[in-house]
């Protein structure tokens, strides 16, 4: 034991060795997460998801060069050349990386990965706010674009007229739902708005990428979080309104919503425009014709489309 005074300088030695004790078992948990990705156990699209939510988490106090080299392929040489050309300071950890650089490292990862035989572009996932016309984008994909698999969702509400059962959605009620979640048929589910439930139904998707397909998920952005979990590689797209204003009209000149609900969903666009940061790719709709090429282009192997 020390006899010098404690202070916050010099802590008392119980505090010391709880400290080190600590700083090794994070030291440990960094190197576990390192030999996953290095044994290709895990995605290292994964390892950004995480320590980008939790920055002072295990995957956050990763340093961007460490995770590099994890990476099989990477060495320090390239590590240090590929953080030049992102310009990320070597000291740099995961969680301390800015908006930009986040956004580098992790498109520059996403591509390494589809590179090397991840799922890639295959999975792709159009999101944004309300009354933005994922629903028109996702529409004119499926008349324009019949080479792209549309992935169709289960929900509780029920059909618009026009709407085809299998086609549009598949409608079911709230116990067929809850089934089809406990059976663990749903790759990701989510209540919208506050009302009812919408789900992707997982068997079609997974069948269509293990065949080589490529598949589009048009869903609410709780939906393409939860997917981002359960299948890191996915590429993520936002589709943005031309301006707040133009959201605006579009929800109210839609006019199949109440006030009060026209009130709600507005509400909820605010919250959600501000996860764009989250995705991958952002695509303004100023018209649905190029908004739906420039999500199909995203679709095409990265090779091609350079
Ligand atoms: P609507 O009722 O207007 O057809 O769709 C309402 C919202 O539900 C839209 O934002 C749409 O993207 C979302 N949505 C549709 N299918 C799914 C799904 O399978 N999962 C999730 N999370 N959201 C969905």
């Amino acid at each position: 034991m020390s006899d010098r005074p404690v202070t916050a300088a010099n802590p008392p030695e119980v505090d010391r060795v709880a400290a080190s004790r600590a700083a090794v078992a994070a030291r440990r948990a960094r190197a576990g997460v390192k030999a996953e990705v290095a044994a290709s156990r895990r995605s290292p699209l994964d390892v950004l998801r995480v320590a980008y939510e939790e920055p002072e988490g295990v995957e956050g106090r990763l340093r961007v060069t460490e995770f590099l080299t994890s990476i099989p392929a990477i060495g320090a040489t390239k590590s240090a050349r590929i953080m030049q050309d992102l310009e990320i300071s070597t000291s740099k950890r995961l969680g301390g990386l800015g908006r930009l650089q986040r956004r580098r490292l992790r498109e520059f990862i996403a591509e390494w990965v589809a590179a090397h035989g991840g799922t890639g572009d295959r999975l792709v996932v159009l999101a944004g706010p309300t009354a933005v016309g994922k629903g028109t984008v996702a529409g004119y994909i499926r008349q324009h674009h019949p080479e792209v698999r549309l992935s169709v969702s289960a929900t509780t509400r029920a059909p618009r007229p026009g709407e085809v059962e299998g086609e549009s959605y598949y409608f079911v009620d709230d116990a067929e739902f809850d089934r089809m979640v406990e059976a663990g048929e749903l790759l990701e589910w989510a209540t919208v708005h506050n009302a009812y439930r919408y789900g992707t139904p997982r068997k079609p998707v997974e069948q269509a990428i293990a065949a080589g397909q490529s598949v589009l998920l048009e869903i609410d952005i709780q939906g393409a979080r939860s997917v981002r979990r359960a299948m890191p590689d996915a590429t993520l797209v936002f589709l943005l309104p031309p301006s707040w204003d133009e959201l605006v009209r579009r929800l109210v000149g839609r006019g199949t919503e109440t006030a009060a609900e026209q009130q709600r969903r507005l509400e909820t666009a605010k919250v959600e425009l501000a996860a764009v940061d989250e995705f991958d790719h952002q695509v303004v709709n100023h018209d649905v014709g190029e908004a739906a090429q420039k999500v199909v282009d995203l679709m095409r192997p990265r090779k091609g489309r350079r």
